[in-house]
């Protein structure tokens, strides 16, 4: 059907605010109408009303439920140190929603069943700590104790991050701990793209709303997720980079620690930095 180009873009940009908005992300606009999908081509009002989505945006993704969905090694290359060039970044371009809350975020996921995921899950594992924590712990996905409880990091693995906090001279409650994915993976199997591109949106407010000044990654998911790169984690663990004007220090996940205990030390070399950019001090009976 022939279509002028004005046609094309508010039909386009009409998928994409459907897209969000099936995605729980209702704050990005006014008005899902006509005229306010006007409004974000320029024609009539404030342009502010959709801010977040331009015409190069939208040529760059691909709503879900298009039967191509987005993999990790489609992306463009990462350009070192391993934050997106502009315009190819699911996270770069959008914008912080006004006056969101972890409160509204639990509200929208509802009891989510946008991707495959929520079929095997018992819990919707959400996040867990300080809304107004200065330091966030992103993982991978819930395993079966957190799908139990609905509590992120409470297995053998949590209980090795706890450690790990209190070495920081910090208890739980201080930080904020959530994951790329909120439902646990068959056999606790990496999520696949479709599931990370789907729920990672979420991760995206959360980490907008807690304002944290430091994120640490913990394992290669969560990191590839946040900085769009397929870059295996060690080529940049323990290295500074920035996302979304936070620091973001990625290191090995705790169940990896728990099959390769040597690894330990480099994690604690990374937390060390991250101690250091929080200006904590290493606890006194963590020094012997
Ligand atoms: S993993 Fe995320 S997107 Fe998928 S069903 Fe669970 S909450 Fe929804």
């Amino acid at each position: 059907m022939p279509e002028n180009s004005a046609e094309t873009l508010q039909k386009r940009i009409e998928e994409r605010l459907r897209y969000y908005e099936d995605l729980g992300i209702k704050l990005f606009y006014k008005n899902r109408s006509g005229s306010g999908l006007a409004r974000a081509n320029g024609t009539s009002g404030p342009a502010a009303s959709i801010p977040i989505v331009s015409e190069e945006e939208l040529s760059l993704r691909k709503p879900v439920s298009q039967p191509q969905p987005q993999s990790h090694s489609a992306k463009p290359p990462v350009v070192p140190p391993s934050i997106a060039p502009a315009g190819v970044s699911l996270f770069t371009d959008v914008q912080k929603i006004k006056d969101d809350t972890l409160l509204k975020i639990r509200e929208d996921i509802g009891e989510c069943i946008r991707c495959k995921l929520h079929k095997g899950r018992n819990k919707i594992v959400f996040g867990d700590g300080n809304p107004k924590a200065r330091l966030v712990f992103v993982g991978e996905a819930p395993g079966a104790d957190e799908d139990k409880q609905g509590i992120p990091f409470v297995g053998r693995a949590g209980k090795l991050l706890t450690q790990m906090i209190e070495a920081m001279g910090l208890e739980r409650q201080d930080v904020y701990i959530c994951n790329v994915v909120k439902c646990r993976p068959p056999d606790n199997r990496k999520p696949e793209d479709d599931e990370v591109s789907t729920c990672s949106p979420y991760l995206l407010r959360q980490l907008d709303t807690i304002e944290p000044k430091v994120l640490v990654c913990l394992g290669a998911v969560a990191a590839q997720t946040l900085l769009e790169t397929n870059r295996g984690i060690s080529q940049f663990r323990g290295e500074w980079m920035e996302w979304r004007g936070h620091k973001l220090m990625a290191t090995y996940h705790p169940a990896y620690l728990l099959r390769n205990p040597a690894a330990k030390a480099d994690v604690w070399k990374d937390l060390q930095k991250v101690m250091a950019e929080l200006g904590l001090q290493l606890p006194k009976k963590s020094k012997s």
